[in-house]
């Protein structure tokens, strides 16, 4: 494990929610604009605390996206004052925290705080591990020639080149393979 498991699951709801953009998306559509997507993404990433589910609440998630989004574009000395940033508008202050089955951990802000900001405290926590951990390389865009989609490499080895989201790995396979066959019959 490269990371601890709600870190990892962190990670992972601030690169699904970075894919939603138009700028990271192979048809450069954005996949959270109404309340349905945004449902469809809190199903698969488990927030607590209080939720609103108006418009005011997603305009704020969606305004976070390009925040995160930041994040794949420096390295990791940069990545420092963006998260401590992040970490003081939201007013973080981290407490040992155990509800709904999870072991303990860490919530950084009140339950009862805007859920854009739980959040962006909440990625920028899980970015302070990748930090402190020297991790930074893991912090990754995919590298299909047609994808810009972001992740973040929790492999043993640290050897992902592609992204979740568009099947890039396959893809990209079968372009190397049709490739190759195309060279050997000219
Ligand atoms: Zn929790
Ligand atoms: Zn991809």
């Amino acid at each position: 494990m490269v990371f601890i498991h709600d870190t990892e699951m962190s990670l992972r709801a601030a690169a699904a929610l970075v894919n939603t953009l138009p700028d990271t998306d192979t048809e450069g559509v954005d996949r959270l604009v109404s309340q349905q997507d945004f449902d469809a993404y809190l199903d698969e990433y488990a927030y607590t605390g209080t939720f609103h589910r108006d418009d005011d609440e997603l305009a704020a998630v969606r305004a976070n996206r390009p925040r995160l989004l930041e994040l794949w574009s420096v390295d990791r000395d940069g990545a420092v004052p963006l998260v401590n940033a992040m970490l003081r508008d939201g007013r973080a202050l981290p407490q040992l925290v155990i509800h709904d089955g999870f072991d303990w951990h860490i919530h950084a802000t009140e339950p009862d705080a805007p859920l854009s900001v739980r959040m962006l405290v909440e990625a920028a926590m899980a970015f302070v591990d990748v930090i402190r951990s020297d991790q930074w390389d893991r912090v990754r865009i995919c590298e299909a020639d047609d994808c810009a989609s972001v992740y973040v490499d929790f492999s043993k080895n640290g050897s992902k080149r592609y992204c979740d989201t568009g099947n890039c790995g396959n893809r990209m396979n079968v372009i190397a393979y049709r490739r190759r066959k195309a060279e050997e019959s000219a």
